[in-house]
């Protein structure tokens, strides 16, 4: 098992070095050398992956061809059985897949546990769905029906966060619905998708599922190929727009979705009760799990100006007594973000905004703790005063960076929480069920919470508007995405 291998090396052993998952084996065949994954905590490298590239693409897609008649052919049933059977084998490597994550991605290995067991859940919803995947009839003389097929082979990117919850519940979706998946992890943090890749060998037929390691090179493989013509995408929007124009000079027609980031705000008026909202807007900021490293974070706080300040001191006050330390220690809420350089970002971009008027309320800093020296760690924080149009207020810093401003009247309120280019989760607090059902007509975002933050609910689809995405991901629109639709008509005489 590589999971043994990579969770048993030392610093006195040799660093691992692991191959793309390619026709139900690892295949060490690549010409394109390998890349570092680093310990964001440590910043020690942990393992060597190769990188897949268009060759290593190419076999996949070919692995895919040779297995996709037959798996096409296997009733839905049965291919629901098939991937119950590999949420079993998640499962029953749950432990390994939490302590590959929590030691690639710096997340807490607290938090690590319940990500696989959702991702467990989600691959299980996934196969609970099959016989859904149905077409319609219609009521014209004749016969004429629709009926739904996979794409074939299909690429899908994922990214850092939650690798191997993303990866149980995109290889989930896309297996049900009949489709052969050439999966590529972030490089950031592919361990866990090459574990659970390994957990398909023996149960899926070779081809079904092929795992690519590889940065940028290596999904640009994958959106150039000239036989893989539904991909989908979660990571930035810069990369979406690459990706699209990537797709376009393939010279095919590709189906693509997309799960992008988010500057996600959070309305809070009067009405509430100070405290609740304090804990749900540091909920919301995911600071603790994934350090604010979530695309549905509700990082821009849009608050009434009469209770602005009391509740951002009790916010300040809870975020305060998040503990930081090393992800595999049992006591910490909050590890280290996935690179130095993303910490350094958010550090900068909080310096510019500073600059230009901004107040720190708390954070911004690096934590003194010399046993977190070597690690990507910051401090949770908490800006306010932020210029409605500035880079703060706009821009997603997938860190845990919250942004404040403030309003007077309702539709100041809904002008800043539709400013900016993204548009994929938005929370509103108050009271009154009028007011928020008015402004969740108005709020432009694909998914939205009255008095909640950060849940998810089994089955809802969540999908992002604007800049933050095309495409819905959970439940049955996601598999149905994962299949086109034929019509046959019959002409009865
Ligand atoms: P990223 O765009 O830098 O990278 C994502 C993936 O794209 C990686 O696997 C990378 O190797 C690959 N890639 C890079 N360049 C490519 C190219 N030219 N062609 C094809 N593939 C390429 O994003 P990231 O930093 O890994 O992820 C963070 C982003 O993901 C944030 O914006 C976050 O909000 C978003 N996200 C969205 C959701 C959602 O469901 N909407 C969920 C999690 C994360």
């Amino acid at each position: 098992m590589i999971a043994e291998r990579l969770l048993d090396s030392d610093a006195g052993t040799e660093t691992p070095r692991l191959s793309s998952f390619i026709g139900g084996r690892f295949d060490d065949s690549t010409a394109y050398g390998h890349f570092e994954v680093i310990d964001p905590a440590t910043s020690r490298v942990i393992a060597y992956v190769a990188e897949a590239g268009e060759a290593g693409v190419d076999r996949a897609v070919l692995a895919g061809e040779s297995a996709f008649p037959a798996w096409r052919n296997t009733p839905a049933r049965e291919r629901a059985v098939l991937v119950q059977e590999l949420a079993k084998r998640v499962e029953a490597n749950a432990e390994a897949l939490a302590l590959l994550d929590a030691l690639d991605t710096g997340n807490p290995l607290t938090a690590m546990r319940p990500d696989v067991a959702k991702g467990v859940r989600l691959m299980r919803e996934a196969a609970g769905l099959a016989l859904q995947i149905t077409g319609v009839t219609y009521p014209i003389p004749g016969l004429h029906y629709t009926v739904r097929e996979p794409w074939g082979v299909v690429g899908r990117l994922i990214t850092f966060n939650h690798p191997a919850m993303f990866a149980c519940a995109r290889l989930g979706a896309a297996l049900v619905a009949g489709n052969c998946v050439v999966l590529k992890p972030s490089e950031l943090a592919p361990l866990a998708t090459l574990a659970i890749a390994e957990l398909t060998a023996g149960l899926l037929p070779a081809g079904v599922v092929s795992v690519v390691g590889g940065g940028p090179a290596t999904g640009a493989a994958i959106v150039a190929h000239p036989r893989i013509l539904r991909i989908s995408f979660t990571g930035s929007t810069a990369t979406a727009l690459r990706i699209q124009t990537g797709a376009a000079a393939s010279g095919r027609i590709k189906t693509l979705s997309f799960e992008l980031g988010g500057k996600n705000p959070i309305i809070v008026w009067p009405d509430v009760d100070r405290d609740e909202v304090a804990s749900a807007i540091v909920r919301g900021m995911n600071f603790t799990r994934v350090q604010g490293q979530s695309c549905g974070s509700t990082s821009r706080l849009v608050i009434h100006e009469s209770i602005a300040e009391d509740v951002l001191d009790r916010v300040a006050e809870r975020a305060s007594k998040i503990r930081i330390g090393m992800p595999m220690d049992p006591a910490t809420e909050m590890g280290a973000m996935i690179t130095t350089a993303a910490r350094d970002r958010c550090l900068e971009i909080v310096d510019r905004a500073v600059r230009s008027g901004a107040r720190v309320v708390s954070g911004a800093a690096i934590p003194a703790d010399p046993a977190l020296g070597h690690g990507a760690f910051i401090a949770p924080t908490v800006v306010d005063q932020v210029a409605p149009g500035s880079e703060l207020a706009n821009e997603e810093l997938f860190g845990p960076v919250l942004a404040a401003m403030t309003w007077r009247t309702e539709d100041e309120a809904l002008a800043l929480a539709n400013a900016g280019h993204y548009g994929l989760t938005a929370a509103i607090w108050t009271q009154d069920i009028d007011r928020a059902l008015r402004m969740a007509e108005r709020v432009e975002a694909g998914y939205l919470w009255i008095n909640d933050v950060e849940t998810r609910f089994p089955a809802v689809p969540f999908g992002g508007w604007g800049d933050s995405g095309v495409g819905l991901k959970h439940g049955i629109e996601e598999i149905l995405s994962f299949t086109r639709v034929k019509a046959v008509n019959v002409r009865v005489r």
